[in-house]
């Protein structure tokens, strides 16, 4: 087995090049000089994100590695565009990896990477590489084009717009949770769903650019930190509240029975930290059934599961009768550890 160490840089730089070829619309100047040359398109604004994965911490070996680790955090890094409503374009990587880190593995980690940014249109144009002692990690920056002044935003929610989200929230903190407290046993049949949104989740790029379409969204985030946590975000930078109805939530069986595994309810898994990269979205009542259209036209389920409020702040869960008591699950915070 070829480990980094025998490869030595230039080796490892041309063998990930090899495995994912660099280059695509609007670069003028991919890899191999001192910086890439990009050409914007004329009339768009840039999105720019960036998100680091550091070993232990952001994956597991056994779990996530490999093509699957480098899939996961292009998805990481697109959620953040979808979130804004932008087209993803170009991509830096950056990384940081021990001598002994086998060649093929690198190899396998680039194509998954260069897989999910490929399926949106954007490419690796630039990257840098050095040798750690100690975890390992890696820091993907990507840039993407929206028309100006229509990326959504956190701010925007109005009392009165629906609350929408997109697909299952919580299935991806579930799946890490399974993982943490059954070991091998969380393979089974039962728990595949939530294995595979916490393992290998999807971010919703061509839904937000359908919705975008609209011109409904009154301000949208990603579900990068869990649905309780991230909603505060759209709260705050709003300035309003929020009430979720957790009756209107769609059934979702097999995160009630991790739940049950688990020893915690489905609503404490469904609000609690968990990274799904789903789509919050803020949407006025009159722009709903264009948005509904146009999440049916891409296949992905959007669900209203509450309200906007005018009490800032006030995060509520609104039972059947009427009544209200403050939402459970916070967010994650990465230096809390909670
Ligand atoms: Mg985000």
């Amino acid at each position: 087995m070829t480990r980094l160490s025998d490869a030595g840089e230039f080796e490892v730089i041309r063998r990930m090049l090899a495995a994912a070829p660099a280059g695509g619309p609007g670069v003028v100047l991919g890899p191999g000089d001192d910086a890439a040359l990009l050409r914007p398109v004329p009339g768009e604004d840039l999105a720019v994100t960036t998100d680091a994965f550091v070993e232990g911490r952001h994956w597991r070996p056994g779990w996530i590695e490999g093509e699957a680790l480098g899939a996961r955090l292009a998805e990481a890094n697109l959620s953040d565009l979808a979130a804004m409503a932008a087209r993803p374009r170009w991509a830096l990587l950056s990384g940081g990896l021990r001598g002994d880190h086998p060649l093929a593995d690198l190899e396998s980690f680039q194509r998954g990477l260069a897989g999910a940014l490929a399926a949106h249109g954007a490419a690796v144009v630039g990257g840098n590489l050095t040798a750690v002692e100690g975890a390992e990690w890696w820091s993907l920056t990507l840039i993407g084009g929206v028309s100006e002044g229509r990326a959504f935003r956190r701010a925007g929610a109005r009392p009165g717009d629906a609350l929408v989200v997109s697909g299952r929230p919580g299935r991806a903190g579930a799946g890490l949770r399974l993982a943490i407290a059954l070991g091998e046993r969380a393979r089974e049949e039962a728990f595949a769903p939530l294995l595979a949104a916490w393992r290998a989740p999807r971010a919703r790029v061509s839904l937000a650019l359908a919705l975008a379409g609209t011109h409904a969204v009154g301000a949208a985030v990603d579900l990068s930190d869990g649905f309780a946590g991230d909603l505060a975000h759209l709260c705050e930078a709003g300035a309003v509240g929020a009430e979720v109805e957790l009756e209107r939530w769609p059934a979702d069986e097999a995160l009630t029975h991790a739940a049950g595994v688990l020893g915690v309810t489905a609503e404490a898994l469904r609000m609690g930290p968990s990274d799904d990269y789903e789509l919050l979205l803020a949407i006025a009542p009159a722009g709903l059934p264009a948005c509904m259209e146009a999440a049916g036209r891409e296949g992905l389920p959007l669900a209203v599961v509450g309200r906007f409020t005018d009490r800032p702040g006030a995060l509520e869960a609104l039972a059947p009768d009427g009544s209200r008591r403050p939402l459970g699950g916070a967010g994650w915070d990465h230096f809390a550890g909670r």
